[in-house]
């Protein structure tokens, strides 16, 4: 509306003043040219010295009739000697531009205010001045005065602010009409721009109050469309991460419920016989110590895993050696690994310190360790060694046991999964162990890579920044 209607307001002022300046100028000429006219005749009829002539007095008086005006005739000495009002007559008159005249020059002055022009014009006998000059020799006296009289004349410009006015009246219903035009326009406009991004607004909050499921489609500007495909991305990560959710819920679930099946399975038999021998209930005790160990396990994993969700704030770094920590993880490990006569070696190339959790990647360490252990045949070996550039710190733990089919190695990482599910469950351990490990190396900033071959063994390549970045 703005960008509408200011133009048309410059445009009435400009349009307005201009005419009003040039009528004013056009008059000015006008009333010039008429002046010069008749000074010329009043020279020719003597009328300075004689105010008689009736040629010249009509000639006064028309030109006054015509432009509403007034004309006084002043002679050398600035006496009055005609008005065409008849009030002056006699009177002396010394103003500046009466003196200017005299000395030959037109002046001429609008006053807007009381809407007439004043022009004072010279009277100039020219065959006086060639006269007089020829007498001077050539030395004319500079404040002599080149006119014989001057010639003041008043006229009205009524009309002209008549016509000013009506024009502004003209523009006033111009700039209403266009004003009401703009406004409906604007009005119009902005409803039919607007409406798409209310349909994106509309399709939104119908997704979130769950109305809608399905991804939208407001296709109206490619504005609208840039909005909705970023908003159809964002909802489905929101579906990736809530399927994901679920799953690992019912994962939780199912993982936690099966120790409790075995249990419930094992009381129930022994329930349901009569004089059960003590051997018998020694045995299945055992058995039911060995799930709650198992339940146990996984519970301790799960607080592990929800522990490595949190972000880089809560890691607890320090500058430690790396040998050092290693070498303990192994200290702890090496029983396990004896007792299915595997090797442990370990092989530090450098000493390296670097900025760590040492909590946390102790046991995403360990589990890697373990897994090598684990998963390896009697007699086998596992070799951890540690190296590093100026940057990074890099660890390998090898081992020469069972591998991990390459179709599989995608999926090692995710909560719960498991290569062989009946092999593992002889071995132990809740699949959770390498989602732990993974979060906490990604807290650290860094990074994890496997080589496996199947019957061959397994590499698991651990890059971590000496310097932790929190960002
Ligand atoms: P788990 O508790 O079963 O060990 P992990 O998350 O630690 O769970 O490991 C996931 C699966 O990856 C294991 O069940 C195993 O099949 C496979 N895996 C991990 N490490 C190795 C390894 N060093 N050699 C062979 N298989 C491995």
């Amino acid at each position: 509306m703005l960008v509408g209607i200011l133009p048309t307001m410059l445009l009435r002022y400009a349009i307005l003043e201009n005419y009003e300046n040039r009528a004013v100028t056009v008059r000015i000429n006008d009333v010039q040219n008429q002046i010069k006219i008749l000074a010329d005749h009043l020279i020719t009829y003597n009328y300075l010295t004689d105010t008689s002539s009736e040629v010249v007095n009509a000639e006064l008086a028309m030109l006054s009739t015509l432009y509403d005006g007034r004309v006084i005739i002043i002679d050398q000495n600035c006496n009055i000697i005609k008005d065409t009002y008849g009030i002056s007559e006699g009177k002396t008159i010394i103003s500046e531009e009466v003196m200017l005249s005299m000395k030959g020059q037109t002046s001429s002055n609008y006053d807007a205010e009381n809407q007439y022009i004043e022009v004072t014009t010279p009277i100039i006998d020219n065959a006086l001045l060639q006269k007089n000059a020829e007498e001077d020799d050539g030395a004319p006296n500079p404040d002599a005065s080149l006119a014989s009289g001057v010639m003041l004349t008043s006229v009205s410009t009524d009309n002209i602010a008549a016509n000013v006015e009506i024009l502004q009246g003209q523009a006033t219903i111009l700039q209403m009409l266009a004003a009401v035009v703009l406004v409906a326009l604007a009005w119009a406009l902005s409803n039919i721009l607007v409406k798409p991004f209310e349909r994106v607004t509309s399709a939104i909050r119908e997704t979130k109050e769950g109305f809608n499921t399905e991804p939208i489609s407001v296709m109206d500007y490619e504005e609208t469309e840039h909005i909705i495909t970023a908003f159809n991305e964002l909802l489905g990560r929101m579906k990736v991460l809530d399927d994901s959710r679920q799953e690992f819920v019912s994962n939780v679930s199912h993982e936690l419920k099966t120790p409790l099946t075995s249990m419930k399975v094992l009381a129930d038999s022994l329930i349901a016989q009569e004089n059960v021998p003590v051997e018998l209930y020694q045995e299945f005790m055992v058995d039911i110590a060995d799930e709650i160990e198992r339940e146990n396990e996984i519970i301790n994993d799960l607080l592990s895993l929800v522990k490595m969700d949190k972000t880089s704030a809560d890691m607890n770094i320090e500058n430690i050696s790396l040998n050092e920590l290693i070498e303990l993880i192994l200290k702890r490990l090496r029983p396990i690994a004896k007792q299915r006569h595997i090797d442990v070696l370990y092989e530090s190339i450098r000493e390296v310190y670097a900025e760590v959790d040492k909590v946390k990647l102790t046991l995403a360490l360990s589990n890697f360790v373990e897994n090598a252990i684990k998963y390896n045949s009697d007699y086998g070996y596992v070799k951890v060694s540690l190296d590093a550039d100026h940057q990074y710190a890099t660890i390998v733990v090898e081992d020469n046991g069972i591998g991990i089919p390459e179709e599989e190695q995608e999926h090692i990482f995710e909560r719960f999964y498991r290569v062989d599910k009946s092999h593992s469950r002889e071995i132990g351990g809740t699949g959770l162990g390498l989602a732990i490990a993974r979060n906490a190396i990604l807290m650290h900033r860094g990074s994890i890579k496997i080589e496996s071959q199947e019957g061959a063994g397994t590499s698991v390549i651990v890059r971590i920044p000496i310097i932790f970045v929190s960002k």
